[in-house]
């Protein structure tokens, strides 16, 4: 590992999103946002639906994060999770679509409607635009 630099590893079931190491690294844990740099203490931390900040220098890049794991030892971060992705990977009309939907969900009187599910969704949704600068 770089001097003064944390490894970050970001996987999903069907990918490993990132690799490398960082000089700081902004999560959304289950309690709030929890900002790491290296020699950061041993935590393991639930995660919440957030957009992920990677932070090297001025340059700073973002990627959704829809739950899961963070764990930080002395190898580095790792990050498990459903779904990550990055912004320009993020199809635009299919978010507003899913927002679209989600709402009307929500508003509608259907006793079938699962609303944690629609919420969830619109959640999901408002991140993608979120980090699509919407
Ligand atoms: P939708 O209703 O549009 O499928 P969703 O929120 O239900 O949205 P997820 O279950 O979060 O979708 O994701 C399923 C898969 O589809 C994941 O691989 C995710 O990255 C991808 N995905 C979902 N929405 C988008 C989008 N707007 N652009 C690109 N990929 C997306």
């Amino acid at each position: 590992m770089a001097e003064n630099k944390v490894r970050l590893r970001i996987v999903t079931p069907v990918r490993e999103l990132y690799d490398k190491d960082t000089e700081m690294v902004i999560m959304r844990s289950s309690i709030g946002d929890v900002g790491i740099l290296h020699g950061h203490q041993p935590l393991t931390t639930t995660l919440d639906y957030g957009l992920l900040r990677i932070i090297n220098g001025d340059e700073e890049i973002k990627a959704t994060v829809f739950g899961g794991f963070a764990s930080v030892d002395s190898r580095g971060i790792t990050i498990l999770s459903d779904a990550a992705e990055w912004p320009d990977e993020i199809d635009e009309k299919r978010a507003i679509a899913a927002k679209e939907r989600a709402e009307k969900r929500i508003k509608s009187n259907d006793e079938s409607v699962d609303i944690v599910r629609a919420e969830l969704a619109l959640r999901r949704a408002l991140l993608r635009l979120e980090a699509k600068g919407k």
